[in-house]
Formats: C-alpha cells, structure tokens, sequence
C-alpha cells in the first residue's frame, strides 16, 4: 500500500480528521521519508525521539532502524492508533504529552541507565505553530543529544540555516548557530502532506556541537541584545539599543569606536562574536 492510500485508509477506519490546530499534516512521501532516515543516520545503539508521530508513518521507518523510539505526541487519538499498529515492536512507546512540558533530560537519563544507547537523535516532521519553541527548547536545555532533523517551514529553514551576518539571518540564526551547525536536507512540496499545508517545508539537520560555537559568561543577555537589535532591523545598533533605553547613545558609539566597528552598523550585520564584545563593555547588570 502507498503512504497515500495508507494515510486514507488509517484516517477512516479511526474516524480521524486533521486538526488544524495541533499542525497537522501526514506526510505521504516516501522519498522525503527515506532522504530523512538517511541523513538522520540512525542505527541500533541510538535512542530516536520523535516528537508528534501523528499516525505513525515516519514512525515504521525508525523503528526499523534505531535501538529505541519514544514518540511524545499531544493528540490522545493518535495514542491507541500508534499503539495498535506498534505493539509488536519492543523497541517502541508513545507518551501522550505536550512536547514543550516534558522533562526531556529526565525522559533521555532514565533510558540511557536501562538501555544500551549510545546517541540520542530527535527526529520528527514538526508541528508548525510551534516550531520555534520545540527547537529552542531542545537547543536551550543543552540535552545529551547528537542532532535533530526535523521538516519545518521553508521560511524558518532560510533563517535557521543562514551564518550570522548573511542576508536571511534573524535573531534565531544566532541561538541556532550557538548550539550547533545547521544544514538543509531538502525542500518539500506541499503536495507531500494530507491536507496540503499553506507553506512550502524544508527538512533541516541540526548537528549539535560538542560546546558552543563561543564562550561567554551570559548566555541570556547576549540573546536578549540579539533580538534587541533583530527587533529593529532597519535601525542601526546604536539606534536600537539607545531607543530601548538599555544604554545612551555616545556610550554604545564608544564602544562601537573600541571595537572599530562602524557607527552606522545595522544589528544584522555583526557576527555572534560581535555581539559579545559589544555586551562585554556594556557592563549591564
Ligand atoms: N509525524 C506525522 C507525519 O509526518 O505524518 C505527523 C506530523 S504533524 C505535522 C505534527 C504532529 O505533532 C501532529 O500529530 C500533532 O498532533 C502533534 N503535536 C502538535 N502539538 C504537539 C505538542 N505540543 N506536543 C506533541 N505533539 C504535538
């Protein structure tokens, strides 16, 4: 049976219509599915949390593959289906739960005591309206993981994949190339997914690194000048900090001076290393 026929089939025998609201899209391409496993790299001693399962198609291909799959899925229908169509695998489970309110580090310490794993890789066709706080969370709480490959919105691919400094890079660019490096898999058509999604997806991979990409004493205030800067783009650096009230305008020009970066700098246009060095003779508390 095709992904197309199967989705179709599983859909109506569970009485299941996709909820718009939990980012619902099944995947019906196999090509896009295997390209996935593929660059996810998966094998035996690995530990592969997917996070929305939904049906469960993604799913049959990484049990195939990995030591252990725990799915972390929101939607209580979905449970008894993966568990129908799963059962006779033991390498599978499925918690019914929020993504963004379970203790992953707890969830990946308790497996990795029982079991024989040696990497943990999340792998996951990613609901949408929360794509951002799923992969901040993931990079954020410096989990014990290799990557994460994950189908996202093109869009956030562009962002999530450019360097700092290039032209498609946002405040996010520079969380996301903190913690790992980040490259596209492939684009994918809407025609891909049942229903169609409004936006075109890209798959992406985040290799996490061994440490971040820079040393500094203050993770949270260097993204908060980041997204400082990213939320008035336009603007130049010294603009948007001084506009913010975080520090007169001839201190940033100053400091700017010191570093010999130009006055009329845009916050886009600096490096992550920029950045620090700018928040290092801030000296804000
Ligand atoms: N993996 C399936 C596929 O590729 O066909 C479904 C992917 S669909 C784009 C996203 C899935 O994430 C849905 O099954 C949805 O119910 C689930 N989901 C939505 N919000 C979630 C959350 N906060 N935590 C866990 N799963 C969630």
């Amino acid at each position: 049976m095709d992904l197309y026929t199967e989705t179709k089939f599983l859909m109506k025998k569970y009485n299941i219509t996709a909820k718009k609201n939990l980012g619902q899209n099944f995947l019906i391409d196999e090509n896009v599915i295997l390209d996935t496993i593929k660059e996810a790299n998966i094998n035996n001693t690995d530990l592969v949390i997917e996070i929305g399962p939904g049906l469960g198609t993604l799913t049959k291909y990484l049990l195939e593959k990995a030591g252990r799959v725990i799915c972390i899925e929101l939607d209580n229908r979905m449970i008894s289906i993966l568990n129908d169509r799963f059962s006779l695998y033991d390498n599978f489970e499925v918690i019914n739960d929020d993504v963004l309110k379970i203790d992953l580090h707890e969830l990946i310490r308790k497996n990795k005591e029982r079991l024989k794993i040696q990497n943990v890789k999340i792998v996951a066709n990613l609901p949408y309206y929360i794509t951002t706080p799923i992969i901040m969370k993931l990079l954020e709480e410096k989990l014990e993981i290799e990557s994460i490959t994950v189908m996202v919105q093109k869009e956030v691919a562009d962002r999530i994949t450019a360097l700092p400094g290039e032209k498609n890079a946002g405040a996010i660019t520079y969380s996301v190339y903190y913690y790992s490096e980040a490259q596209k898999i492939r684009n994918v058509p809407n025609s891909s997914f049942i229903p169609e999604p409004d936006v075109e997806s890209t798959v992406i991979k985040l290799n996490i690194r061994k440490k971040p990409v820079i040393e500094t004493e203050n993770e949270e205030k260097l993204f908060k000048l980041i997204k400082l800067a990213f939320m008035q783009r336009r603007k130049t650096l010294i603009n948007a900090i001084s506009n913010s009230g975080l520090l007169e305008k001839n201190k940033i020009k100053e400091i700017l001076n010191q570093l010999g970066i130009d006055e009329r700098v845009r916050g886009e246009e600096l490096k992550i290393e920029d950045f620090k060095n700018i928040l290092d003779r801030m000296n804000i508390k």
